[in-house]
């Protein structure tokens, strides 16, 4: 039997062993979500929300052991635990506990005017069973946000969660157990890339995805042979623009803050730190002020903990040394040949960094803050968009007109003005990215709906024997003309119109 080995990134230790889900159970697990998808989205929207209200109990009961279970399988801090992994998952059960029934009810839309008498109305059905895959950086939220919503919606759900942070995977099954789910609707698989890769080829009805650009990239070639619809939530190398006029205090935090959350493993961290060139050296000075204070340990009062993933540490030591010996510039933190075994990194501040540097390209999982100066707007706007990425991006300025109008500017899922990442916090407005960043829409509204198919009604009472377009057509060509010239020209003609249509009918 295949078993996952727990580690505490931040101590070394083991923590405990998880049996991987095998193989040969894959199919059972779809063959028991199938079953339950015929009692559970028979459910009305209401019933559901009931189990999802017993979810949410049990997660605000169990919010300090759970940030436990995370601060152990992640080395993050247990404040970024509670408010970025947690708390955000628990706004998201609220929201949708909340609103789900509004935003799930059959919505009544126009009817044209060549469909007289008729209703026209939106109904969501469920799609069957969706795959969830999930990543390692916020196991619980990235994990559970999708699950929920697809549940609400009727669906039954298969999750994966990332063999990185086995126990969160763990601990959510239990959370599910605890909910008193019924059987087969909500299923956790256990396991690395070869349980992910078997789950998505046994025909979920829709593949949810947060995580790699290369795993997302492999995850869309499988669905796309089986037409299966996906969202894929990947990567980002987010720009963070701070113009002369901003409040330069109260963006030198928010720089230091986007850059060395979760250890700078967060898709939506600020990458490139682009500073007006007439208040670089002084913004430079701050920064490096706000990161020498930083209290980088196990503590409780910690504000940076250690990497999650020894492989991405190894990514960062590759492009900090390469930039190193490109010509870049360390102000603070250490350099990477001076680095230790443990998986507690330093937070870097790099400069004389040029736009052909990997560290400038590639997505940066790591504490590592690289300025670069600009001097004018367009500049600035064209070094922000010289990415395959676009997640999210900032904005700091004193001039509002200037922010929207740079804002329009930016191929980007999201932009923030004056703040960073916070745009994820707000589950009304849409989550996804543009470019390599991803696939869809998620959150709010959209992260219901991507979970059912659209399907559009129209009811006609059938009182009358025939409608215009049907047969026979003999004679009608002229009418039709008549008709559709009358009704869509510059200036309508309703007399025309009229007389035309009552002949048509009549025919
Ligand atoms: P990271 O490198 O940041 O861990 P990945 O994209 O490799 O990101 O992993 C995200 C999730 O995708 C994890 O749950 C992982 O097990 C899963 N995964 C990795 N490879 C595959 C694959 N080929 N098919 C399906 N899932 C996969």
């Amino acid at each position: 039997m295949a078993i996952i080995k727990a580690m505490n990134p931040a101590t070394g230790e083991l923590m405990a062993n998880i049996e991987e889900t095998k193989i040969e159970q894959i199919h059972k697990l779809y063959a028991d979500s199938r079953k339950a998808f015929a009692s559970w989205s028979q459910l009305s929207i209401k019933e559901r929300i009931g189990y999802l209200k017993q979810l949410k109990s049990v997660i605000v009961l169990e919010m300090d052991d759970i940030a436990k279970v995370i601060v152990n399988d992640t080395g993050k801090v247990p404040t970024e635990a509670i408010t970025a992994d947690i708390m955000p998952t628990i706004d998201a059960l609220d929201q949708t506990i909340k609103h789900a029934e509004k935003l799930l009810a059959p919505k009544k839309v126009k009817t044209p005017i060549f469909l007289f008498g008729k209703k026209s109305l939106v109904e969501y059905m469920p799609r069957g069973v969706v795959l969830v895959i999930s990543p390692w950086n916020y196991p619980l939220q990235l994990a559970l946000v999708p699950v929920i919503s697809a549940l609400v919606s009727g669906n039954t759900v298969i999750l994966k969660p990332s063999e990185v942070t086995p126990t969160v995977g763990k601990c959510m099954e239990e959370l599910f157990k605890k909910a008193n789910f019924p059987h087969g609707v909500v299923q956790v698989a256990h396991g690395g890339k070869e349980v992910g890769a078997k789950l998505t080829e046994e025909k979920p009805d829709y593949i949810f995805f947060t995580g790699s650009v290369q795993t997302g990239k492999i995850i869309q070639e499988v669905a796309a042979k089986q037409l299966i619809p996906t969202t894929l939530e990947l990567g980002g190398k987010d720009p963070f623009i701070v113009f002369a006029d901003a409040n330069m205090e109260r963006a030198a935090k928010a720089a230091v803050w986007a850059a060395f959350t979760n250890s700078g493993q967060v898709c939506m961290s600020a990458e490139r730190i682009f500073v007006e060139r007439t208040i670089f050296n002084k913004f430079l000075e701050i920064v490096k002020k706000e990161t020498e204070s930083l209290i980088q340990d196990r503590s409780k009062e910690a504000d940076i903990g250690s990497m999650t993933f020894p492989d991405q540490k190894e990514i960062v030591k590759r492009q900090v040394r390469a930039a190193l010996c490109e010509g870049a510039q360390l102000i603070t933190g250490e350099h990477p040949d001076d680095w230790d075994e443990s998986m507690f990194i330093k937070p870097l501040i790099l400069t004389n960094i040029t736009a052909d540097m990997e560290i400038f390209r590639e997505e940066t999982f790591g504490p590592v803050l690289p300025m670069i100066p600009f001097d004018t707007e367009e500049e600035v706007i064209n070094l922000a968009n010289q990415s395959e990425y676009g997640l999210n991006a900032s904005i700091f300025t004193s001039n509002m007109k200037k922010g929207r109008r740079v804002a329009r500017k930016l191929i980007s899922g999201a932009v923030v003005l004056n703040d960073v990442i916070v745009s994820v916090a707000n589950h009304y407005l849409p989550f996804g990215g543009t470019k390599q960043s991803g696939i869809g829409r998620y959150h709010g509204e959209h992260g219901l709906t991507i979970f059912c198919h659209e399907k559009a009604i129209v009811v006609d009472r059938g009182k009358r024997m025939r409608e215009l377009q049907w047969y026979p057509y003999k004679g009608t060509y002229e009418q039709f003309l008549r008709l559709f010239q009358s009704y869509f020209s510059d200036k309508r003609n309703w007399a025309v119109f009229l007389k035309t249509y009552l002949k048509l009918l009549k025919k």
